[in-house]
């Protein structure tokens, strides 16, 4: 009974009889060497043989996950996408999920992993949500090689002449100190660490300059591995990431520093997505990362191509709202592997539609407000407006949109009633899931809504070609996805945009919005549907590696901060048998 248990108590109950790896391995028609395991219950998947193997299978239909605009607590999209495969699964569907492993920022802070929760969620739990086989570890060495390459190399040109530089056959890069790009990741919410000055010390101290701190998952070589195809994709992007510019204003990359090689070297293994379980035994990827707000946001397109070859129905995730996570899948992820999604599941529960529709905004830490608890059909209708604003930009990719209402048992019949009339008035699909108290037996009508939705036809187009200028690209993600009025942009990014405007190599990348998740707008505390609003650009970042530049809207930070009562203090372990309590 999950209303009983704690999530992680919910995983340790179900990973008493998990499948292991080889199980899954055969159920998938995996070749033994196909499989990489990392113990009886994790595995990497050698992405490259099983591609070749079965590069002319059909692909699977292909289902992406996204939300309304969640509440800080989270609403339940990763256990919705889990619900998803077990009713799927309950349905005799060949079905495979992709997910994305959490950072230890959230895991550590208020969040918690992102495991999905009650009897929809992806196991084992713990090394899930510690670590899983490295891969993030891999992108925080390869980040801060590039880091320790840039910060010697500064040294080095001051302290030796151009007669030195010649003796070692090396360029001077000249590179300007006041115009660094690329600061340092560690892969947890560490505020402190946002606005640092290293090199303190002597002449062979370092070069003593202003630095900073990003959470890792906001590293581009995490959106490197999210939207590689392969290897030699990712090796060639690799050579690419601007981390300065030299005096003249020209870009200092990675390969000027001869460190892209040694930084694809770290990521080799990481290029296999992981496999593992649901509660109830379908295979769930996990790969790439969180934070759909400050970074890319998905699951990786390596995960997702293998599990369309494996499955009928893959069903992949994509973060926050559908006006952040859903906007980068389809405009982002979609054109960089040409896959076609058949439709889009939109998460919604009640109680975050009641904080759009005027109920006191829960703060994270502390308990939810009282008003959550009783019926509130007003505050449902009048919140709906901003699931409806997501079933609308779903439409606009061209796709079938689905509306979960992942219900709580605290949800009343006419609050649903209310939801669903509004939400089919807007022309979605919609069913009300209790996989979270039911696993995939409460899941079934979810699942149906959505084998439906994919045997319909769909226009899939994105929403901006290549060739659109910067500005009037900002403005379009703007109007139409955010609901603003218009763009503005301080001197300086105004500035920035009409360079890479300009620029024939920047030009043609795509846009990678970072914005806040908790509002359509900018600003976090504006619920429900903004309107009369202006979008400010205060920066604009080069993410070349990774394909795309990064408009930064409004105040937020790519470095989050820890809460005054965090996850972590939950945490233990078991000293007899070594098990992990606590994570959730
Ligand atoms: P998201 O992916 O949207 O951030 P999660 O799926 O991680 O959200 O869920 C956040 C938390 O909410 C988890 O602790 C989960 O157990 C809880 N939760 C999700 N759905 C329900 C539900 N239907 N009833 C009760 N708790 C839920």
């Amino acid at each position: 009974d999950p209303t009983k248990m704690a999530d992680w108590q919910i995983a340790e109950e179900a990973e008493k009889t998990m499948k292991t790896v080889y199980q899954l391995r055969d159920e998938l028609g995996l070749q033994e060497e196909e499989v990489l395991p990392h113990g009886h219950y994790v595995a990497k998947l050698d992405y490259r043989k099983i591609l070749n193997r079965l590069k002319d299978r059909p692909d699977g239909k292909y289902i992406d996950v996204t939300a309304i605009t969640p509440t800080p607590l989270g609403e339940g999209k990763s256990t919705s996408s889990m619900g998803l495969v077990e009713g799927l699964g309950k349905r005799k569907k060949n079905v495979t999920a992709a997910i994305r492993q959490p950072s230890g920022g959230p895991t550590m802070n208020i969040k918690g992993s992102a495991a999905g929760g009650g009897l929809a969620q992806c196991i084992p739990l713990t090394p899930f949500s510690l670590g899983l086989t490295g891969d993030i570890n891999a992108i925080m060495n390869a980040h801060n090689l590039a880091m320790v390459a840039l910060c010697a190399r500064m040294q080095h040109e001051f302290n030796y002449d151009d007669e030195e530089w010649a003796k070692r056959g090396m360029p001077r890069l000249n590179i300007d100190p006041r115009n660094v790009e690329l600061g340092w990741i560690i892969d947890f919410c560490a505020q402190s660490l946002r606005n640092i000055i290293i090199g303190l010390g002597g002449k062979m101290d370092g070069f003593m300059m202003r630095s900073s701190f990003g959470i890792a998952v906001s590293s581009e070589i995490m959106a490197i591995l999210a939207v590689s195809n392969d290897l030699k994709d990712m090796r060639e992007r690799m050579g690419k990431m601007v981390v300065a510019y030299n005096k003249k204003g020209q870009p200092v990359t990675t390969a000027d520093l001869e460190v892209d090689g040694a930084m694809t070297a770290w990521m080799v293994e990481a290029l296999n997505p992981n496999l593992l379980q649901s509660i109830e035994g379908q295979p769930v990827l996990v790969h790439a990362g969180p934070f759909a707000n400050i970074a890319i946001g998905q699951s990786s397109i390596i995960a997702d191509r293998v599990a369309l070859k494996l499955s009928d129905y893959h069903v992949t995730e994509s973060g926050f709202g559908a006006d952040i996570g859903f906007e980068k899948f389809w405009n982002l992820k979609c054109r960089f592997s040409g896959l076609k999604p058949n439709c889009a599941v939109v998460v919604a529960t009640i109680r975050a539609l009641k904080c759009h529709g005027g109920a006191p905004v829960p703060r994270p830490g502390l308990p939810m407000p009282k008003e959550y608890e009783g019926e509130n059909v007003g505050w449902v209708e009048a919140g709906t407006k901003n699931l409806v604003h997501h079933i609308e930009t779903v439409k606009k990719a061209g796709i079938n949109p689905v509306v979960c209402i992942n219900s709580f048992y605290t949800d009343t019949k006419d609050e649903i009633a209310a939801v669903r009339r509004l939400s089919e008035a807007a022309g979605a699909r919609v069913a009300v899931s209790q996989h979270w108290l039911k696993g995939g037996d409460g899941a079934l009508e979810f699942a149906d809504a959505v084998v439906d939705a994919c045997e319909e036809p769909n226009e899939f187009k994105l929403l901006y070609d290549l060739s659109m200028p910067l500005r009037q690209r900002i403005e379009l993600i703007a109007k139409e996805v955010y609901g603003a009025d218009g763009v503005s942009y301080t001197p300086e990014a105004e500035a920035k945009a009409k360079k890479m405007e300009a620029d024939p190599d920047l030009a043609k990348l795509g846009t990678c919005m970072v914005k806040t998740h908790l509002s359509l707008s900018h600003d976090p505390n504006i619920k429900g549907v903004p309107k009369g609003w202006t979008l400010p650009i205060r920066d604009i970042l080069t993410y070349k590696g990774a394909g795309f530049v990064v408009p930064v809207a409004g105040a937020i930070s790519l470095m989050p901060g820890t809460g005054s009562n965090p996850a972590f203090r939950r945490v233990d372990v078991d000293v007899e048998t070594g098990k992990v309590k606590g994570v959730f």
